[in-house]
Order: C-alpha cells, then sequence, then structure tokens
C-alpha cells in the first residue's frame, strides 16, 4: 500500500525532517539560497529518491552581537602594524 504524501502541516510538524513521501528520515538538504527574508532548499530521499522544494523564511533572531565596520576593522589593523613595527625597531635597536 502506497502512503499518501504528508500534508503542509504534517511536513512543517515534522520540521521538514522526514521525507513527504515515505517518511524516511535518510534525506538531504542543500543549502538554503536565500532572498529576502526567504529561501528555498531543494531536497532528496535517499531511501524512494523522491525530491523536492523547501521553502524557509525567517522568523526571528537571536545573540546579536555589536561588531566593527570594516572601516573600524582597518583602523584596529593600521594600529596592530604600527605596535608591530615600533616593537620590532625597539627589538632591532636593543640587538645593536
Ligand atoms: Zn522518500
Amino acid at each position: 500500500m502506497k502512503n499518501e504524501p504528508l500534508t503542509q502541516e504534517q511536513y512543517t510538524d515534522r520540521e521538514a525532517s522526514v521525507c513527504p513521501m515515505c517518511r524516511s528520515e535518510d534525506i538531504e538538504s542543500e543549502d538554503i539560497d536565500q532572498d529576502g527574508g526567504r529561501g528555498t532548499a531543494n531536497c532528496q530521499c535517499h531511501t524512494c529518491g523522491s525530491y523536492w522544494v523547501d521553502f524557509w523564511h525567517v522568523v526571528s533572531y537571536d545573540n546579536l552581537n555589536e561588531g566593527m565596520t570594516s572601516k573600524e576593522l582597518k583602523g584596529v589593523e593600521k594600529r596592530a602594524k604600527d605596535l608591530a613595527n615600533a616593537l620590532l625597531t625597539s627589538a632591532k635597536e636593543s640587538v645593536e
């Protein structure tokens, strides 16, 4: 007897962890192709060979950390280089 494919609701209830055709967990999903808070991922079942597309959308974010802009990073990089050069110069001087 052939199973009916999972409904959208059954599929999302199972958190997209099984093949919607045969319910196998031996499925593979490609990286999400993201566009404007939504994305798609090609999926394939290794058990029955079915393939489908998952639709994803962002629901929240977490672990926000303040970072540095590339301009700020360049400033840090320059100061580090200047410091390294200064150390190198003083090291050379102490050797001489
Ligand atoms: Zn399958």
